[in-house]
């Protein structure tokens, strides 16, 4: 199929304007829907990640198997008729690390890190997930996400998006204590904004047209797990401070477009931080200047007060843009296909409590940020990736019900 085919399909799709209403304001738009990012790799594509750790394939091979899962995600997803569109971050390592190594087991790790970082999350149900560990500067993406928007672009037919790793999980590589010989932890945070806003900033040249930051280790900042030392120093605030000296450098018609993910985590469908309180996260997470929120809301026992807080806490004004909250409606973790109706009953109890024009809906979290994960509730990964479908389907019809039920 020509380029020019697919831009011409393209163009009837519903653009969400940030606010919901048309530029000219005149017909309110439904509730917009949005994907976190993340789909479960099929096995096939995991075994290719274990070769090419052992040596077996190279890493040109391993992209060929990526590519061949990036091309089927964005096909049943435009089949979904979900408005924009991921490649499931298949051809990442994970949502955190695709900025600087290949594989989570850090075969073609980039220079000046070392594999043995700190814990960024221990699971409840006991694996965790390593940072590599920065031993000198001055640090450098070494993969920008715009890589695999230009990719998605020539695959797409429905606007692309893609999900980007806050300054604030970067700032985790550089040592607790003290600091590194030649390169201050000041010089080093000021690289980490630099690398990040580029790496947004080349989303959008790609074609991007919404890009979302992951914050997951917000809600952890909270967690004070002694076996996890810098989730009990207290750094929320900083974590807020320099997603803010990021999203500073962006115009108000680009905050629109870039969104802020928050989740207790989401891998071999465990979680890490689900016991900390949301008070203690919401209270602050919307001072971050983003047009947007993707959070994790339906895996809560007590919904309601989540969408409270968000209706509290998320601002008609954050420097210029209206924040709009999309609730997750949709588990990721559990292989029980929410019904659509379900999803309307949600929404149309969010709406009680944020104005509906910056009501969205959205998932928990991705369905599978890392890329080895064996989706153990689920059975296997190929059987998620079927799930994960059928669950978004259940979101955007859901979505438009509750469109018709409130109005909008
Ligand atoms: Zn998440």
């Amino acid at each position: 199929m020509g380029r020019a085919v697919k831009q011409e399909q393209a163009k009837p799709l519903p653009v969400i304007p940030p606010g919901g209403t048309t530029e000219g304001g005149e017909r309110e738009m439904p509730i917009p829907t949005e994907l976190v990012g993340s789909l479960p790799r099929p096995a096939k594509l995991q075994e290719a990640y274990q070769e090419y750790d052992d040596g077996k394939i190279t890493f040109e091979q391993l992209q060929a198997e990526q590519d061949k899962a990036a091309q089927d995600s964005i096909e049943r997803l435009e089949q979904t008729g979900e408005t924009f569109v991921t490649d499931g971050e298949q051809r990442e390592s994970s949502f955190a690390t695709y900025p600087l190594t290949h594989t989570l087991a850090g075969t073609g790790l980039a220079d000046n890190l070392a594999g043995d970082g700190q814990y960024f999350a221990i699971f409840d149900d006991g694996h965790h997930r390593q940072l590599p560990r920065l031993t000198g500067g001055p640090f450098r993406y070494q993969t920008f996400a715009s890589e695999f928007v230009e990719k998605n672009k020539e695959i797409a037919s429905r606007p692309v998006k893609q999900a980007v790793i806050s300054p604030s999980m970067m700032m985790l590589l550089y040592p607790l204590e003290g600091e590194i010989d030649g390169y201050s932890r000041e010089q080093f945070l000021s690289d980490v904004v630099d690398e990040c806003e580029k790496d947004v900033r080349k989303c959008f040249e790609a074609g991007a047209e919404r890009v979302s930051i992951d914050f997951t280790e917000g809600r952890l900042a909270n967690k004070n797990d002694s076996r996890n030392p810098w989730t009990g120093r207290d750094m929320l605030q900083d974590f807020i401070d320099l997603n803010n000296r990021v999203l500073d450098r962006f115009s108000v018609e680009e905050r629109r477009n870039i969104g802020v993910h928050t989740c207790p985590g989401g891998d071999m469908d465990s979680v890490h931080s689900k016991e900390v309180p949301y008070e203690q996260l919401l209270d602050h997470m919307f001072k971050i200047n983003a047009g947007y929120f993707l959070i994790q809301c339906s895996s809560e026992d007590d919904r309601e007060k989540v969408y409270k807080l968000c209706g509290e806490n998320s601002r008609e004004d954050a420097n210029g843009v209206q924040q709009v909250c999309f609730m997750g409606v949709i588990n990721p973790l559990s292989p029980d296909v929410e019904t659509a109706e379900h999803v309307k009953n949600e929404l149309v109890t969010a709406a009680k409590h944020i104005p509906v024009e910056r009501l969205g809906a959205t998932d928990d979290c991705g369905f599978s940020p890392f890329s080895r994960d064996e989706k153990p509730r689920h059975g296997s990964p190929d059987f998620a990736r079927d799930v994960a479908m059928q669950k978004i389907v259940a979101r955007i019809e859901g979505a438009r019900l509750a469109s018709e039920e409130l109005g909008a």
